[in-house]
């Protein structure tokens, strides 16, 4: 039996026609750039994410980046993150000219600890203090950051809170929203995220009006009027086409959602059932709605063993993410170590992502688990 990681097929036959139909409009309309259709996805999404506004942008990275952007962080300025991320997370903070504060995760959920940020707040020395101007939590695998510890400690630090939840969107913490909670929420429509467009594409959602204006004119150059410049912007534009089929998709999204959670829950049926309990972790819930982006498992022992074995029985996983952000190359200029973050870099030894799409059979995910427990009966 294969048994992908994703496939997103089966989802496109569901929506085909009215994908088609659309994307046939918008060529007869050859307004490719902006315009009402992506005007109306924003609104759809402030709606959906229960924010004032929400502002389409070319991609997660750039709605991470267009952010931080308007919140003028610049040279000399800190930002604190996990460095258990897609890389973008902390990319993005690089190149305004800041620099990332790491400070480990909480290792139930994956994501930034409030007790390890505030730690990592307290350490930065006196005379750099000033210079802490963010946090940057990450809604990591579809779960929501434990929010209001760490919206305290940014109030506290007068800090501004920019969300990154590319792999959280309908996510909730306390029947908040993910991307309602801080300043910025950003979201990508990363064809393999819950919500995902046919190509890159992205949002940025904000509390306010004034907000969501500042943003759209750091998105096309900071242009204001046009050609005339009081910002320095860039081209963060969504594109008529992506918007649309993501307006499509949005319609289906709490019915695919409710599906990857019933998957879920199927998984720890058969995991319960098959007893590894003594060599494998399943994903804690600590929060309202996790929306299951991944299904993240924890192997103590022989994680990769694991995974080859599943590729050779017909079935994905991916690991997110092998190796923390601390301990890259391109961040050894942040003065690092191994063992600085380990919970970290125990998580990046141990997770294993299984496949948890919406359309997964009951068949499919019995196999996986069955082949999960062959593993460990056969192999050690
Ligand atoms: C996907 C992702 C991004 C980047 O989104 P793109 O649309 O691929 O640029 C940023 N952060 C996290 C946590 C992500 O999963």
């Amino acid at each position: 039996m294969k048994v992908p990681l994703l496939d997103l097929t089966a989802q496109y036959e569901a929506i085909k026609d009215d994908v088609l139909q659309v994307l046939h409009e918008v060529c007869q309309e050859q307004r490719f750039i902006l315009g009402p259709r992506v005007s109306a996805l924003e609104a759809e999404l402030a709606r959906y994410c229960n924010t004032a506004d929400a502002v389409g942008v070319s991609s997660g990275t750039d709605a991470l980046l267009i952010s931080l952007m308007a919140a003028e962080i610049g040279p000399g300025d800190l930002v604190a993150t996990t460095p258990y991320t897609f890389f973008a997370t902390a990319g993005v903070i690089h190149r305004t000219g800041a620099k990332p504060v790491f400070a480990d995760i909480d290792p139930d959920t994956y994501n930034l600890s409030p007790a390890r940020l505030a730690r990592a707040v307290d350490r930065i020395p006196k005379a750099d203090q000033r210079r802490l101007k963010a946090v940057l939590p990450v809604h990591l695998y579809g779960q929501c950051a434990e929010m209001d510890p760490i919206l305290d400690i940014a109030r506290g630090e007068n800090l501004t809170v920019i969300e990154d939840a590319a792999q959280a969107i309908g996510a909730e913490y306390k029947g908040r929203r993910a991307g309602s909670m801080g300043d910025f929420g950003c979201f990508s429509f990363f064809p393999s995220k819950n919500l995902g467009a046919f190509g890159d594409g992205g949002c940025v959602t904000v509390p306010s009006a004034a907000e969501a204006h500042r943003l759209r004119v750091l998105r096309v150059h900071g242009s204001e009027p046009k050609y005339h410049h009081l910002l320095i912007g860039g081209n963060f534009r969504l594109d008529a086409l992506q918007a649309a089929v993501v307006s499509i998709k949005l319609k289906h999204l709490d019915r695919w959602t409710e599906k990857r959670r019933e998957n879920a829950d199927r998984y720890r049926r058969y995991f319960a059932s098959a007893k590894l309990d003594d060599r494998i972790g399943l994903p804690a819930e600590k929060q309202d709605r996790h929306i299951y982006n991944q299904f993240v498992i924890r192997v103590k022992e022989k994680r990769d063993g694991l995974k080859a074995f599943l590729a050779e029985s017909g079935i994905g996983t991916e690991i997110y993410y092998p190796v923390p952000l601390h301990l890259q190359p391109c961040f050894s200029h942040l003065d690092y170590r191994k063992g600085d973050f380990p919970e970290s870099e125990a998580a990046a030894q141990e997770t294993l992502a299984l496949p948890i799409f919406p359309e997964l059979t009951d068949a499919q995910a019995a196999y996986v688990v069955e082949k999960i427990e062959a593993f460990f009966q056969n192999k050690l």
